[in-house]
Protein backbone atom coordinates (compact mmCIF):
# COMPACT_ATOMS: atom_id res chain seq x y z
CA UNK A 1 0.00 0.00 0.00
CA UNK A 2 1.59 3.63 -0.97
CA UNK A 3 -0.97 5.70 0.38
CA UNK A 4 0.06 7.61 3.59
CA UNK A 5 -0.61 6.42 6.78
CA UNK A 6 -2.44 8.90 8.99
CA UNK A 7 -4.16 8.92 12.51
CA UNK A 8 -8.18 9.23 12.33
CA UNK A 9 -7.99 12.06 14.51
CA UNK A 10 -5.92 14.19 11.23
CA UNK A 11 -8.39 12.14 8.86
CA UNK A 12 -10.49 15.97 8.09
CA UNK A 13 -7.40 17.26 6.48
CA UNK A 14 -7.17 14.59 3.73
CA UNK A 15 -10.66 15.04 2.03
CA UNK A 16 -10.26 13.32 -1.71
CA UNK A 17 -6.98 11.97 -0.71
CA UNK A 18 -6.66 8.64 -0.57
CA UNK A 19 -4.97 7.07 3.02
CA UNK A 20 -3.83 4.68 4.90
CA UNK A 21 -5.55 4.01 8.81
CA UNK A 22 -4.21 1.25 10.80
CA UNK A 23 -6.02 0.16 13.58
CA UNK A 24 -9.34 -2.27 15.16
CA UNK A 25 -12.75 -2.94 14.05
CA UNK A 26 -14.64 -2.35 16.63
CA UNK A 27 -17.88 -2.80 14.26
CA UNK A 28 -18.84 -4.47 11.45
CA UNK A 29 -22.34 -4.10 9.61
CA UNK A 30 -23.00 -6.08 6.22
CA UNK A 31 -25.59 -5.02 4.32
CA UNK A 32 -25.62 -6.77 0.51
CA UNK A 33 -22.99 -4.86 -1.21
CA UNK A 34 -21.41 -2.81 1.50
CA UNK A 35 -19.55 -3.69 4.52
CA UNK A 36 -19.30 -1.02 7.37
CA UNK A 37 -16.89 -1.14 9.94
CA UNK A 38 -15.87 0.95 12.42
CA UNK A 39 -12.40 1.67 13.12
CA UNK A 40 -10.62 2.60 15.77
CA UNK A 41 -6.95 3.66 16.36
CA UNK A 42 -6.31 4.96 19.45
CA UNK A 43 -6.99 8.83 18.00
CA UNK A 44 -10.32 8.13 17.13
CA UNK A 45 -13.06 6.12 15.89
CA UNK A 46 -13.92 6.55 11.23
CA UNK A 47 -16.64 4.31 9.18
CA UNK A 48 -14.78 2.50 6.53
CA UNK A 49 -16.97 1.19 3.77
CA UNK A 50 -16.07 -1.15 1.42
CA UNK A 51 -18.36 -1.68 -1.95
CA UNK A 52 -18.31 -5.20 -3.35
CA UNK A 53 -17.63 -4.00 -6.80
CA UNK A 54 -14.88 -1.99 -5.72
CA UNK A 55 -12.66 -5.08 -4.43
CA UNK A 56 -11.39 -8.39 -5.03
CA UNK A 57 -13.88 -11.22 -4.15
CA UNK A 58 -12.15 -12.56 -1.31
CA UNK A 59 -11.07 -9.09 0.33
CA UNK A 60 -14.69 -7.78 0.24
CA UNK A 61 -15.58 -11.76 1.92
CA UNK A 62 -12.82 -11.07 4.43
CA UNK A 63 -13.89 -7.84 5.80
CA UNK A 64 -17.44 -9.46 5.52
CA UNK A 65 -16.61 -11.65 8.37
CA UNK A 66 -13.67 -10.04 10.31
CA UNK A 67 -14.45 -10.59 13.64
CA UNK A 68 -14.82 -7.37 16.14
CA UNK A 69 -10.93 -6.65 17.78
CA UNK A 70 -9.02 -7.74 14.80
CA UNK A 71 -6.09 -5.26 14.28
CA UNK A 72 -6.10 -4.08 10.46
CA UNK A 73 -4.65 -2.02 7.92
CA UNK A 74 -7.22 -0.18 5.21
CA UNK A 75 -6.72 2.40 2.51
CA UNK A 76 -9.89 4.34 0.88
CA UNK A 77 -10.60 7.63 -0.19
CA UNK A 78 -11.41 9.89 2.45
CA UNK A 79 -15.06 11.43 2.07
CA UNK A 80 -16.67 13.80 4.15
CA UNK A 81 -20.09 12.87 5.34
CA UNK A 82 -22.50 14.86 7.82
CA UNK A 83 -24.36 11.48 8.97
CA UNK A 84 -20.46 9.08 8.97
CA UNK A 85 -20.71 8.08 12.75
CA UNK A 86 -17.31 8.33 14.84
CA UNK A 87 -15.09 10.32 16.69
CA UNK A 88 -15.13 12.99 15.60
CA UNK A 89 -17.61 12.07 13.32
CA UNK A 90 -18.16 13.58 9.86
CA UNK A 91 -15.81 11.39 7.38
CA UNK A 92 -15.46 8.01 6.09
CA UNK A 93 -13.06 5.93 4.32
CA UNK A 94 -13.94 4.54 1.06
CA UNK A 95 -12.24 1.26 1.10
CA UNK A 96 -9.79 0.54 -1.64
CA UNK A 97 -7.53 -2.11 0.22
CA UNK A 98 -7.77 -3.91 3.30
CA UNK A 99 -5.14 -6.17 5.09
CA UNK A 100 -5.62 -8.09 8.33
CA UNK A 101 -2.79 -8.10 10.90
CA UNK A 102 -4.44 -10.44 13.22
CA UNK A 103 -7.80 -12.05 13.24
CA UNK A 104 -9.12 -11.51 16.34
CA UNK A 105 -10.27 -14.87 18.67
CA UNK A 106 -14.13 -15.13 18.12
CA UNK A 107 -15.06 -14.80 21.66
CA UNK A 108 -13.99 -11.20 22.86
CA UNK A 109 -15.84 -11.22 25.74
CA UNK A 110 -17.45 -7.19 25.57
CA UNK A 111 -19.91 -7.48 22.63
CA UNK A 112 -21.31 -4.91 21.84
CA UNK A 113 -24.58 -5.34 23.97
CA UNK A 114 -24.60 -4.19 27.41
CA UNK A 115 -22.75 -5.46 30.23
CA UNK A 116 -23.16 -5.12 34.01
CA UNK A 117 -20.54 -3.32 35.77
CA UNK A 118 -18.70 -6.36 37.89
CA UNK A 119 -18.46 -7.63 34.45
CA UNK A 120 -17.13 -4.62 32.41
CA UNK A 121 -14.79 -4.27 35.86
CA UNK A 122 -13.48 -7.90 35.96
CA UNK A 123 -12.22 -7.03 32.20
CA UNK A 124 -11.36 -3.47 32.96
CA UNK A 125 -8.29 -4.06 30.22
CA UNK A 126 -10.64 -4.84 27.39
CA UNK A 127 -13.25 -2.36 28.66
CA UNK A 128 -10.69 0.21 27.79
CA UNK A 129 -10.91 0.15 24.04
CA UNK A 130 -14.53 1.02 24.29
CA UNK A 131 -15.76 4.76 22.86
CA UNK A 132 -16.73 5.76 26.03
CA UNK A 133 -13.51 4.49 28.17
CA UNK A 134 -11.53 6.06 25.64
CA UNK A 135 -13.15 9.49 25.71
CA UNK A 136 -12.62 9.41 29.67
CA UNK A 137 -9.07 8.64 29.65
CA UNK A 138 -8.20 10.97 26.43
CA UNK A 139 -10.19 13.67 28.89
CA UNK A 140 -8.02 12.58 31.67
CA UNK A 141 -4.81 13.26 29.92
CA UNK A 142 -5.16 16.72 28.62
CA UNK A 143 -6.59 17.41 32.42
CA UNK A 144 -2.96 16.19 33.35
CA UNK A 145 -1.54 18.06 30.65
CA UNK A 146 -3.36 20.87 31.65
CA UNK A 147 -2.56 20.80 35.56
CA UNK A 148 1.17 21.11 34.74
CA UNK A 149 1.11 23.27 32.19
CA UNK A 150 -0.75 26.41 34.20
CA UNK A 151 1.41 25.43 37.30
CA UNK A 152 4.79 25.49 34.96
CA UNK A 153 3.91 29.38 33.35
CA UNK A 154 2.51 30.47 37.09
CA UNK A 155 6.63 30.06 38.59
CA UNK A 156 5.03 26.88 40.24
CA UNK A 157 8.01 24.70 40.63
CA UNK A 158 7.35 20.51 40.17
CA UNK A 159 8.90 18.72 43.51
CA UNK A 160 8.52 14.73 43.49
CA UNK A 161 7.55 14.30 47.25
CA UNK A 162 8.06 10.63 48.66
CA UNK A 163 5.75 7.91 48.35
CA UNK A 164 7.27 6.15 51.60
CA UNK A 165 6.47 7.60 54.55
CA UNK A 166 7.50 7.09 58.18
CA UNK A 167 3.97 8.89 59.67
CA UNK A 168 0.77 10.29 58.74
CA UNK A 169 -0.03 12.72 56.71
CA UNK A 170 -4.28 13.04 56.85
CA UNK A 171 -5.52 11.46 59.84
CA UNK A 172 -4.59 7.83 60.77
CA UNK A 173 -7.53 6.15 59.46
CA UNK A 174 -6.93 5.66 55.92
CA UNK A 175 -2.98 4.57 56.07
CA UNK A 176 -2.13 1.73 54.41
CA UNK A 177 1.07 0.29 56.23
CA UNK A 178 4.36 -1.51 54.49
CA UNK A 179 6.88 -3.56 56.12
CA UNK A 180 10.04 -1.15 55.22
CA UNK A 181 12.94 -3.43 56.32
CA UNK A 182 11.01 -4.47 59.72
CA UNK A 183 9.60 -0.77 60.64
CA UNK A 184 6.07 -0.08 59.84
CA UNK A 185 5.81 3.03 57.32
CA UNK A 186 3.17 4.06 54.90
CA UNK A 187 2.03 5.25 52.00
CA UNK A 188 1.46 8.77 51.35
CA UNK A 189 -1.69 10.08 51.90
CA UNK A 190 -0.50 13.48 50.41
CA UNK A 191 2.91 15.20 49.55
CA UNK A 192 1.89 18.52 51.62
CA UNK A 193 3.91 18.18 54.37
CA UNK A 194 7.02 17.84 52.67
CA UNK A 195 6.03 20.94 50.09
CA UNK A 196 5.68 23.24 53.17
CA UNK A 197 9.49 22.41 53.45
CA UNK A 198 9.74 23.06 49.65
CA UNK A 199 8.10 26.02 49.62
CA UNK A 200 11.04 27.62 52.24
CA UNK A 201 13.44 26.85 48.98
CA UNK A 202 11.56 27.51 46.05
CA UNK A 203 8.49 29.81 47.34
CA UNK A 204 5.82 28.21 45.19
CA UNK A 205 5.62 24.39 44.03
CA UNK A 206 3.66 21.28 43.54
CA UNK A 207 3.72 17.50 43.68
CA UNK A 208 2.04 15.04 41.49
CA UNK A 209 1.43 11.94 41.72
CA UNK A 210 -0.40 8.51 43.01
CA UNK A 211 -1.92 8.69 46.61
CA UNK A 212 -2.83 6.06 49.07
CA UNK A 213 -5.46 6.22 51.25
CA UNK A 214 -7.54 3.04 52.56
CA UNK A 215 -10.68 4.34 52.59
CA UNK A 216 -13.10 1.27 53.74
CA UNK A 217 -16.36 2.50 52.65
CA UNK A 218 -17.76 2.12 49.27
CA UNK A 219 -18.96 5.02 47.50
CA UNK A 220 -18.68 6.60 44.27
CA UNK A 221 -16.06 9.25 45.18
CA UNK A 222 -12.97 7.48 46.79
CA UNK A 223 -10.21 5.25 45.49
CA UNK A 224 -7.88 4.05 47.35
CA UNK A 225 -4.90 4.88 44.84
CA UNK A 226 -5.56 7.85 42.86
CA UNK A 227 -3.85 11.38 41.73
CA UNK A 228 -3.70 14.62 43.22
CA UNK A 229 -1.71 17.90 42.33
CA UNK A 230 -0.88 19.62 45.24
CA UNK A 231 0.57 23.32 44.97
CA UNK A 232 1.89 24.89 47.98
CA UNK A 233 2.82 28.78 48.44
CA UNK A 234 4.81 30.74 50.87
CA UNK A 235 3.20 34.16 51.48
CA UNK A 236 -0.11 33.43 50.49
CA UNK A 237 -3.03 33.47 52.36
CA UNK A 238 -6.86 31.84 52.22
CA UNK A 239 -8.12 34.59 50.17
CA UNK A 240 -5.06 34.26 47.63
CA UNK A 241 -5.27 30.69 47.58
CA UNK A 242 -9.27 30.86 46.23
CA UNK A 243 -7.61 33.63 43.53
CA UNK A 244 -4.88 31.05 42.83
CA UNK A 245 -7.77 28.27 42.37
CA UNK A 246 -10.56 29.27 40.68
CA UNK A 247 -7.82 30.70 37.80
CA UNK A 248 -6.63 27.00 37.58
CA UNK A 249 -9.61 24.92 37.78
CA UNK A 250 -11.09 27.43 35.16
CA UNK A 251 -7.82 26.79 32.78
CA UNK A 252 -7.83 23.00 32.87
CA UNK A 253 -11.90 23.31 31.93
CA UNK A 254 -11.10 25.75 29.16
CA UNK A 255 -8.47 23.82 27.76
CA UNK A 256 -10.67 20.30 28.50
CA UNK A 257 -13.27 22.34 26.10
CA UNK A 258 -11.03 23.74 23.09
CA UNK A 259 -9.28 19.97 22.88
CA UNK A 260 -11.65 17.19 23.75
CA UNK A 261 -15.15 18.44 22.74
CA UNK A 262 -15.40 15.88 20.57
CA UNK A 263 -15.01 13.36 23.13
CA UNK A 264 -16.90 15.07 25.55
CA UNK A 265 -19.89 15.24 22.93
CA UNK A 266 -19.04 11.42 22.20
CA UNK A 267 -19.75 10.82 26.06
CA UNK A 268 -23.12 12.81 25.66
CA UNK A 269 -21.64 15.70 27.94
CA UNK A 270 -23.81 18.78 28.27
CA UNK A 271 -20.85 21.20 26.92
CA UNK A 272 -22.88 24.22 27.92
CA UNK A 273 -22.83 23.91 31.73
CA UNK A 274 -18.68 23.20 31.67
CA UNK A 275 -18.61 26.59 29.60
CA UNK A 276 -20.10 28.90 32.25
CA UNK A 277 -16.83 27.83 33.86
CA UNK A 278 -14.74 31.15 34.57
CA UNK A 279 -13.08 33.18 37.20
CA UNK A 280 -14.72 34.29 40.11
CA UNK A 281 -16.52 31.47 41.57
CA UNK A 282 -18.82 32.13 44.30
CA UNK A 283 -17.34 31.94 47.88
CA UNK A 284 -19.74 31.12 51.33
CA UNK A 285 -19.03 30.26 54.47
CA UNK A 286 -19.33 27.09 56.39
CA UNK A 287 -22.03 28.91 58.41
CA UNK A 288 -23.90 30.09 55.91
CA UNK A 289 -23.44 26.57 54.03
CA UNK A 290 -25.17 24.95 56.80
CA UNK A 291 -27.78 27.86 57.04
CA UNK A 292 -28.92 26.69 53.33
CA UNK A 293 -28.84 23.36 54.07
CA UNK A 294 -31.08 23.73 57.26
CA UNK A 295 -33.89 25.84 54.85
CA UNK A 296 -33.27 22.71 51.91
CA UNK A 297 -34.29 20.33 54.76
CA UNK A 298 -37.07 22.51 56.42
CA UNK A 299 -38.50 23.47 53.05
CA UNK A 300 -38.46 19.82 51.72
CA UNK A 301 -41.36 17.12 51.99
CA UNK A 302 -38.96 13.93 51.19
CA UNK A 303 -38.49 12.26 54.49
CA UNK A 304 -34.94 10.64 52.97
CA UNK A 305 -33.76 13.87 51.98
CA UNK A 306 -33.97 15.42 55.47
CA UNK A 307 -32.78 12.48 57.31
CA UNK A 308 -29.51 12.98 55.02
CA UNK A 309 -29.18 15.89 55.11
CA UNK A 310 -28.95 15.96 59.11
CA UNK A 311 -25.99 17.83 60.05
CA UNK A 312 -24.59 19.45 63.26
CA UNK A 313 -22.35 22.20 63.61
CA UNK A 314 -18.70 20.79 63.95
CA UNK A 315 -19.43 18.13 61.97
CA UNK A 316 -17.68 17.61 58.18
CA UNK A 317 -20.03 17.77 54.92
CA UNK A 318 -20.87 14.32 53.66
CA UNK A 319 -21.43 13.88 49.69
CA UNK A 320 -25.37 14.46 50.45
CA UNK A 321 -25.13 17.92 51.87
CA UNK A 322 -22.59 18.56 48.88
CA UNK A 323 -24.33 17.28 46.47
CA UNK A 324 -27.72 19.84 47.82
CA UNK A 325 -25.41 22.86 48.21
CA UNK A 326 -23.68 22.51 44.40
CA UNK A 327 -27.16 22.38 43.06
CA UNK A 328 -27.58 26.08 44.05
CA UNK A 329 -24.76 27.23 41.86
CA UNK A 330 -23.77 27.09 38.38
CA UNK A 331 -20.13 27.22 39.02
CA UNK A 332 -17.50 25.25 41.69
CA UNK A 333 -18.29 26.44 45.26
CA UNK A 334 -15.96 27.64 47.62
CA UNK A 335 -17.08 26.72 51.04
CA UNK A 336 -14.34 28.32 53.86
CA UNK A 337 -13.93 27.82 57.17
CA UNK A 338 -15.01 24.71 58.58
CA UNK A 339 -14.99 23.69 61.89
CA UNK A 340 -11.39 23.11 63.41
CA UNK A 341 -12.53 19.57 65.00
CA UNK A 342 -13.84 18.40 60.97
CA UNK A 343 -10.42 18.60 59.76
CA UNK A 344 -6.86 18.14 59.71
CA UNK A 345 -4.20 18.82 62.36
CA UNK A 346 -2.40 21.76 60.75
CA UNK A 347 -4.37 24.28 59.91
CA UNK A 348 -4.56 28.05 60.64
CA UNK A 349 -7.15 28.93 63.11
CA UNK A 350 -9.41 31.40 62.35
CA UNK A 351 -8.29 35.27 63.46
CA UNK A 352 -10.48 35.91 66.93
CA UNK A 353 -12.64 31.99 66.30
CA UNK A 354 -10.31 29.22 67.14
CA UNK A 355 -13.37 26.83 66.60
CA UNK A 356 -13.17 27.68 62.86
CA UNK A 357 -10.02 27.03 60.66
CA UNK A 358 -8.75 28.77 57.25
CA UNK A 359 -9.88 25.89 55.30
CA UNK A 360 -11.06 25.75 51.78
CA UNK A 361 -12.79 23.31 49.68
CA UNK A 362 -14.04 23.35 46.40
CA UNK A 363 -17.17 22.18 45.31
CA UNK A 364 -17.74 21.26 41.85
CA UNK A 365 -21.39 21.97 40.42
CA UNK A 366 -24.07 19.31 39.13
CA UNK A 367 -23.81 17.46 42.26
CA UNK A 368 -20.22 16.59 41.72
CA UNK A 369 -19.14 17.96 45.49
CA UNK A 370 -15.78 18.18 46.60
CA UNK A 371 -12.66 18.01 44.23
CA UNK A 372 -10.00 20.05 45.92
CA UNK A 373 -9.52 20.24 49.58
CA UNK A 374 -6.96 23.53 50.86
CA UNK A 375 -5.97 25.46 54.27
CA UNK A 376 -3.73 28.00 55.21
CA UNK A 377 -1.48 26.52 57.29
CA UNK A 378 -0.27 26.94 60.77
CA UNK A 379 2.95 29.28 60.94
CA UNK A 380 3.63 29.70 64.64
CA UNK A 381 5.47 26.26 66.32
CA UNK A 382 3.74 26.22 69.90
CA UNK A 383 0.61 26.15 67.97
CA UNK A 384 1.86 23.30 65.89
CA UNK A 385 3.46 21.14 68.41
CA UNK A 386 -0.12 21.39 70.45
CA UNK A 387 -2.07 19.87 67.62
CA UNK A 388 -0.35 17.36 67.23
CA UNK A 389 -0.15 16.18 70.82
CA UNK A 390 -4.30 16.58 70.58
CA UNK A 391 -4.45 14.40 67.40
CA UNK A 392 -1.90 11.86 69.36
CA UNK A 393 0.35 12.34 66.62
CA UNK A 394 4.04 11.19 67.45
CA UNK A 395 5.60 14.00 68.25
CA UNK A 396 9.19 12.67 66.87
CA UNK A 397 8.17 12.03 63.73
CA UNK A 398 7.27 15.48 63.16
CA UNK A 399 10.11 17.32 64.37
CA UNK A 400 11.44 18.91 61.03
CA UNK A 401 7.80 19.51 60.19
CA UNK A 402 7.39 21.54 63.34
CA UNK A 403 11.62 23.11 62.79
CA UNK A 404 9.90 24.66 59.33
CA UNK A 405 8.16 27.31 61.68
CA UNK A 406 11.56 28.02 63.98
CA UNK A 407 13.69 29.42 60.65
CA UNK A 408 11.93 32.16 58.94
CA UNK A 409 8.33 31.05 59.27
CA UNK A 410 5.93 32.89 56.83
CA UNK A 411 1.93 32.78 56.35
CA UNK A 412 1.37 29.92 53.63
CA UNK A 413 -1.36 28.33 52.03
CA UNK A 414 -1.83 25.09 49.35
CA UNK A 415 -4.60 22.90 48.22
CA UNK A 416 -4.74 18.95 46.64
CA UNK A 417 -6.48 18.83 43.87
CA UNK A 418 -7.93 15.39 42.73
CA UNK A 419 -7.23 14.51 39.28
CA UNK A 420 -10.44 11.53 39.15
CA UNK A 421 -12.99 13.43 41.08
CA UNK A 422 -12.24 16.25 38.23
CA UNK A 423 -12.74 13.61 35.51
CA UNK A 424 -15.50 12.46 36.55
CA UNK A 425 -17.06 15.90 36.66
CA UNK A 426 -15.82 17.21 33.71
CA UNK A 427 -16.57 13.72 31.89
CA UNK A 428 -20.28 14.49 33.28
CA UNK A 429 -20.50 10.33 34.70
CA UNK A 430 -21.75 9.14 37.90
CA UNK A 431 -19.03 6.73 39.20
CA UNK A 432 -14.95 7.07 39.56
CA UNK A 433 -13.89 4.20 38.76
CA UNK A 434 -14.40 5.15 35.03
CA UNK A 435 -11.28 7.96 35.44
CA UNK A 436 -8.27 5.91 35.53
CA UNK A 437 -7.08 2.95 33.53
CA UNK A 438 -7.37 0.60 36.80
CA UNK A 439 -8.88 1.59 39.24
CA UNK A 440 -7.96 0.43 43.10
CA UNK A 441 -10.68 0.27 45.51
CA UNK A 442 -11.95 -1.97 48.71
CA UNK A 443 -13.06 -4.93 46.39
CA UNK A 444 -10.73 -4.61 43.59
CA UNK A 445 -7.18 -5.06 42.71
CA UNK A 446 -7.84 -7.01 39.50
CA UNK A 447 -6.55 -6.76 36.44
P1 LIG B 1 -13.51 13.43 51.05
O1 LIG B 1 -14.00 14.19 52.24
O2 LIG B 1 -14.31 13.68 49.82
O3 LIG B 1 -13.25 11.99 51.31
P2 LIG B 1 -10.99 14.52 51.78
O4 LIG B 1 -11.45 15.77 52.41
O5 LIG B 1 -10.58 13.36 52.62
O6 LIG B 1 -12.06 14.02 50.71
P3 LIG B 1 -8.57 15.86 50.98
O7 LIG B 1 -7.68 15.31 52.02
O8 LIG B 1 -9.07 17.24 51.11
O9 LIG B 1 -9.80 14.85 50.76
O10 LIG B 1 -7.86 15.60 49.57
C1 LIG B 1 -7.82 16.55 48.52
C2 LIG B 1 -8.55 16.06 47.29
O11 LIG B 1 -8.13 14.75 46.93
C3 LIG B 1 -10.05 15.92 47.47
O12 LIG B 1 -10.69 17.15 47.32
C4 LIG B 1 -10.40 14.96 46.36
O13 LIG B 1 -10.44 15.64 45.10
C5 LIG B 1 -9.21 14.04 46.33
N1 LIG B 1 -9.46 12.81 47.07
C6 LIG B 1 -9.38 12.62 48.41
N2 LIG B 1 -9.62 11.35 48.75
C7 LIG B 1 -9.85 10.69 47.58
C8 LIG B 1 -10.14 9.34 47.24
N3 LIG B 1 -10.21 8.40 48.18
N4 LIG B 1 -10.32 9.02 45.96
C9 LIG B 1 -10.23 9.95 45.00
N5 LIG B 1 -9.94 11.24 45.24
C10 LIG B 1 -9.76 11.62 46.52
MG1 LIG C 1 -11.10 17.66 51.85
Amino acid sequence: MSAPMVRIEEIAQHVAEEVTIQGWVYNRTHKGKLVFLLVRDGSGFVQCVAFKNDLVIEVFESMAHIPQESSVRITGQVRADDRAPGVPGGYELGVTGFEVVQASAEDYPITLKEHGTDFLMENRHLWIRTPSQWAILRIRATIISAIREWLDQHGFINMDTPILTPAAGEGTSTLFEVDYFGDAIYLAQTGQLYNEANIFSLGKVYCFGPTFRAEKSKTRRHLTEFWMVEPEMAFCELDELMEIEEQFVSHIVQRVLSERAAELTALGRDISQLEKITPPFPRISYDEALEKLTEIREATTDPELKERLQIEWGEDFGSPHETELTKLFEKPVFVYGYPTEAKAFYMEPWPGRPEVSKSVDLLAPEGYGEIIGGSERISDPELLLQRIHEHELPEEAFKWYIELRKYGSVPHSGFGLGVERTVTWLCGINHIRETIPFPRTLNRIYP
